[in-house]
C-alpha cells in the first residue's frame, strides 16, 4: 500500500530538496532522452526551473501532441447532493455552512441528464456529491450511476471514499473512473483543514486510490488542492503517489488535476497558491515525467488560462459546469461548491478549441471496447 512507501519520506527534507535544486539538475532533466525519474521531477518543479519555462513548455507540447494529438476530451459534472457530514474549512458544502441542502431525487437526476444532453454531445459525465453516508448512501450512488450509464458512455464519480467491494460493484454498474483528491499530503495541515467527519481520517483517504486500483476501476484520478500547503512539496507527494500507482496497477489509466484554492470565508492560514506561470511550470513537469497521463483542468480556472494551457499538456476539460445540485434544470442561484471562473457554454468552449486547432472529443470510451 502507498502509505508504507509514503512513510519513508519526510516533508521538510523533500521541501529542502526542492528549494535547493540547482540549474544543473534542471538542465540534466531537460536534456534526458530516457524516461525521467523523481529527482528530475523535483528539479522541474523547483524555483531553479523558472527560467527554463519556455523550454519545458516546448518539450511538453511536443510530447502531448505525440501521445494525444490535437484533441481535448470534454466532460460535464452532475452534482447529486450538497449534503455533507465533513467540515472541510475551504468548501461551500462544509457541514457548518448555513446553506439550503439538497439531494436530487431519481426524477431530478433524470431531469438533470435531460438538461445536460441539451447543452452538448456530452458522453462523459462526472457524478459529484458531498460526503453524507445517509443522504447519498452507497445504494443511492449505485442508482445514480445506473441511470447515467444508460445515457453516457463514460460515468465517473467523485464521491465519498468507498471500500474495495463497493468500488468493484460500481464498476459492474458502469463506473469507468473514480477521482479522489488527497487535498494535502502533509498530515498536520490535513488535520487542520479537515477537522470533522470521516474525511478527517488522513490514512483512510490516503489508502483510497489503492482500494480503487484493487477493485479494477479503469481510471483513477488523484491530485492535491494547491494552496493548502507548499504547492511544490504537495506536488512532489502527488507525483510520488502517481508513480507508485502506475507501477502497482499497471493496467489502470490515470488522471491528474491541480485545482487552485481561492480565498474562502473564515480563512486563517496564508494560502500557498501557485501563480499562472507556476501552474504552467507544474503542468509541464507532470507531462514530462508522466507522458501518458490525462491532465485535467476544470472551470475553476479562467477561460483565458484554459485556452492557453492546451498548448502545455492539457488533455481534458469540463465545460458548461454547474456546481450546485439541480443547477442545470432547477435552480441557478444556490451556493455552489466553488466559484466557476469559465462560464462559457459548451458550444463556446468547442469554438475556442477549434480556433486553437483542437478537436473536441465528446466520447473517448465505450464499454463494448472492453
Ligand atoms: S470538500 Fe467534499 S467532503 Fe469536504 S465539505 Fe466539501 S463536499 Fe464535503
Amino acid at each position: 500500500m502507498f502509505a508504507e512507501y509514503f512513510s519513508k519520506f519526510n516533508w521538510q527534507q523533500v521541501e529542502d530538496r526542492i528549494t535547493t535544486a540547482t540549474l544543473q539538475s534542471v538542465e540534466q532533466a531537460l536534456s534526458k532522452k530516457d524516461p525521467l525519474n523523481l529527482d528530475d521531477f523535483v528539479a522541474l518543479i523547483s524555483p531553479a526551473a523558472a527560467p527554463y519555462l519556455e523550454n519545458m513548455a516546448k518539450k511538453s507540447r511536443e510530447l502531448t501532441l505525440k501521445r494525444f494529438g490535437k484533441a481535448i476530451q470534454l466532460y460535464i459534472p452532475l452534482y447529486l447532493s450538497n449534503e455533507c457530514t465533513n467540515a472541510c474549512v475551504y468548501c461551500g458544502f462544509n457541514h457548518n455552512n448555513p446553506l439550503e441542502r439538497k439531494t436530487l431525487s431519481e426524477t431530478e437526476i433524470l431531469n438533470e441528464i435531460k438538461a445536460i444532453k441539451k447543452l452538448g454531445d456530452f458522453e462523459h459525465i462526472l457524478l459529484v456529491s458531498g460526503e453524507h453516508p445517509a443522504k447519498t448512501s452507497f445504494e443511492y450512488l449505485r442508482n445514480a450511476v445506473r441511470l447515467c450509464h444508460k445515457q453516457f458512455s463514460s460515468v465517473s464519480v467523485e464521491v465519498q471514499p468507498l471500500d474495495i467491494e463497493e468500488y468493484a460493484t460500481l464498476v459492474q454498474d458502469g463506473v469507468t473512473a473514480v477521482y479522489v483528491y488527497q487535498e494535502t499530503y502533509r498530515e498536520e495541515t490535513y488535520k487542520l483543514h479537515h477537522p470533522k467527519g470521516k474525511k478527517s481520517i488522513f490514512e483512510y483517504r490516503l489508502h483510497c486510490p489503492d482500494r480503487i486500483g484493487i477493485a479494477g476501476v479503469r481510471k483513477i484520478g488523484i491530485g492535491a488542492l494547491l494552496g493548502l500547503e507548499n504547492w511544490r512539496t504537495d506536488s512532489f507527494f502527488t507525483a510520488l503517489h502517481l508513480h507508485y500507482l502506475q507501477n502497482t496497477y499497471w493496467k489502470t489509466k490515470f488522471s491528474i488535476a491541480f485545482p487552485r484554492l481561492r480565498p474562502y470565508a473564515g480563512q486563517k492560514q496564508e494560502l500557498h497558491t501557485p501563480s499562472n506561470r507556476e501552474l504552467v511550470q507544474l503542468m509541464c513537469a507532470y507531462r514530462l515525467f508522466f507522458p501518458d497521463v490525462e491532465i485535467s483542468l476544470s472551470t475553476r480556472e479562467s477561460a483565458h488560462f484554459r485556452d492557453h494551457a492546451m498548448a502545455f499538456g492539457l488533455t481534458t476539460i469540463s465545460a458548461g459546469s454547474r456546481t450546485d445540485p439541480g443547477g442545470y434544470s432547477i435552480s441557478q442561484n444556490e451556493l455552489p461548491q466553488w466559484e466557476i471562473n469559465d462560464s462559457r457554454t459548451p458550444a463556446e468552449v468547442v469554438q475556442a478549441l477549434k480556433k486553437n486547432g483542437y478537436d473536441a472529443v465528446w466520447k473517448d470510451w465505450d464499454s463494448a471496447l472492453e
